[in-house]
């Protein structure tokens, strides 16, 4: 029989947010629902409602949203020991919240029942019991997160399974198991859910497992292979310490390698899209060396294993890049020969013969441009402006007349400020602008924007996301070459760019210049008017 369909629960929202540097305001985590259920996740965990100003807003807005498929969970623990589940404040504002799913937290570890509620053993059961009962009365699907259920296992199994009895008696929808700080190992962790699987019947157990010991996708798939039917993480892994289990790389797992399948099964060519824009406003740096979703994940270097690659991607690529929307790409460095060239420019969507005899030219240029510094491969936009015009399928908008860069402190109290002038003709026509900045790349680049936005209103969705210089020969000392590498965004794409000179702002300004120039170039691609002729002027 073919397995089941499984659960994919986000904790992005809630666990993800524990992540040191990642924050979300409550527009972010509006607009981060919608993508998810977009995509097909079948549960969101919003948060816990009544913690903060920003839960309580999201909880009150979010059920004005029209989602698809996925249902909302809030999230909180259960009852106060002494106390009754009628009367509990925590859990009122859990059914206040309104959501159609609640996610309750209880414990397993007698250490932790002992220790930090002080409570006994049975008034923990009964916490457990009464808290899930009372959510079911009120209609809610209830998922029970047992906590630290792993190390409360080892401690004590019997213990640990009668506070899932509890929830189960409840009337729980799910038993969810959860590696709280992260230590269990893969055979550990498939050994106790397959226990508790067999115990409590496979289609209500889940499995919530962080990445402590770098095992956070390996433990969830264990799980999964156990049994367990229902798995939580978040993208991108986002969470506290080392992370959540990383969602982004757990499912092409599962739908590509372990034959099984959800209902966001359909949707993985967006999975790269999904882990950007959760990247985007999380205001991280998308990690190239992500499984799967990476820049980096199908990069090929070096002329055989490239060219190899090209005839045969299945003999240097564990998936299709096109299953999670991603794709290969060739890095051009000064190993690369004839079919990485062609390759690259494929790549950049160029058709370009082997046998084209603009190709060495092309070939000559490039080493001679990597001999002097420039490096391709975090810098794609340069490359594809150098193509487009080698190959006259491109010509500027602008053409560059100068610029000059002030820096200064106006008196001993006052900070340092810098101006930059920029001079372009744009159409044909002379534009001047000023711009001041705290620093030097940060002005000229106010200003070379400034210059270009009026005739190229796309100019600004763009903006600079990381810069990055490295002295190219250091023996030289301060005479030594600079390689500046730009990274740009418009919100979608991502793209880098490079410049070397012996003056870093001149280097800075080349990088900047390709940056806007490549959004430029994007814009022609998009309304078809490549190649157009330069304007008089
Ligand atoms: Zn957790």
């Amino acid at each position: 029989m073919k397995n089941p369909p499984l659960k994919i629960y986000d904790t992005t929202l809630r666990d993800g947010t524990q992540g040191e540097g990642i924050s979300f305001s409550v527009t972010d985590k509006l607009l981060i629902t919608e993508r998810l259920d977009q995509f097909g996740v079948d549960y969101i965990e919003g948060g816990f409602p009544g913690s903060n100003p920003r839960d309580i807003t999201f909880f009150a807005e979010v059920g004005k949203l029209k989602l698809r498929h996925a249902r909302v969970a809030a999230f909180g623990s259960t009852r106060r020991a002494g106390a009754t589940a009628a009367h509990d404040p925590q859990l009122k504002v859990l059914v206040d919240a309104g959501t159609p799913v609640v996610t309750i937290v209880g414990k397993t570890w007698l250490l932790h029942v002992t220790e930090i509620l002080r409570t006994t053993a049975e008034e923990n059961l009964a916490m457990i019991e009464d808290s899930v009962r009372h959510l079911v009365a009120h209609g809610r699907e209830v998922i029970y997160d047992a906590e630290h259920f792993f190390d409360g296992f080892k401690n004590n199994p019997d213990y640990a399974l009668r506070t899932l009895a509890a929830a189960k008696r409840g009337g729980a929808d799910n038993l969810t198991l959860c590696d709280t700080n992260g230590g269990t190992l893969v055979d550990d962790l498939k050994e106790t859910v397959a226990r508790v699987v067999r115990e409590f019947g496979g289609g209500s157990v889940g499995v919530h497992c962080h990445n402590d010991s770098g095992l956070g996708v390996a433990v969830s798939l264990a799980g999964i292979a156990a049994g367990a039917t229902l798995v939580q993480g978040t993208i991108n892994g986002y969470g506290e310490r080392t992370g959540n289990a990383n969602l982004t790389t757990i499912l092409p797992n599962l739908f590509l390698k372990m034959d099984r399948t959800a209902f966001c099964r359909p949707n993985l060519p967006q999975l790269r899209e999904l882990s950007h824009y959760l990247d985007e406003l999380a205001n991280q740096r998308p990690d190239p060396k992500e499984p799967f979703v990476g820049t980096s994940a199908f990069a090929h270097k070096g002329g055989l294993h490239a060219n190899a690659a090209q005839k045969v991607a299945r003999s240097y690529e564990h998936i299709d890049p096109a299953t999670v929307g991603n794709r290969t790409r060739v890095l051009v460095s000064d190993l690369a020969g004839r079919s990485s060239i062609v390759m690259k420019a494929k790549e950049l969507g160029f058709a370009l013969d082997e046998k084209a005899p603009e190709l060495k030219e092309i070939i000559e240029e490039l080493k001679q441009l990597e001999f002097e510094g420039h490096e391709f491969e975090a810098a794609d936009a340069s490359l594809k402006l150098l193509l487009a015009k080698w190959l006259k399928r491109h010509v500027p908008s602008f053409t560059f007349e100068g610029y000059r860069v002030i820096i200064e402190r106006r008196g001993p109290e006052s900070s340092v400020v810098a101006e930059a002038t920029v001079k372009l003709k744009v159409n044909g026509k002379p534009v001047h602008t000023v711009a001041e900045c705290v620093g030097p790349i940060g002005a000229l680049d106010k200003a070379l924007r400034l210059a270009l936005e009026k005739a190229h209103p796309v100019i600004k969705d763009t903006a600079l996301s990381d810069y990055k210089v490295r002295i190219l020969d250091s023996r030289r000392g301060t005479n030594s070459r600079t390689r500046v590498l730009i990274e740009t965004t418009d919100g979608q794409e991502i793209w880098g760019t490079v410049g070397v000179s012996d003056n870093i702002i001149e280097a800075s300004w080349e990088a900047l210049r390709d940056a806007v120039e490549y959004k430029l170039l994007l814009e022609e691609e998009k309304t078809g008017t490549g190649g157009r002729k330069p304007e008089a002027g």
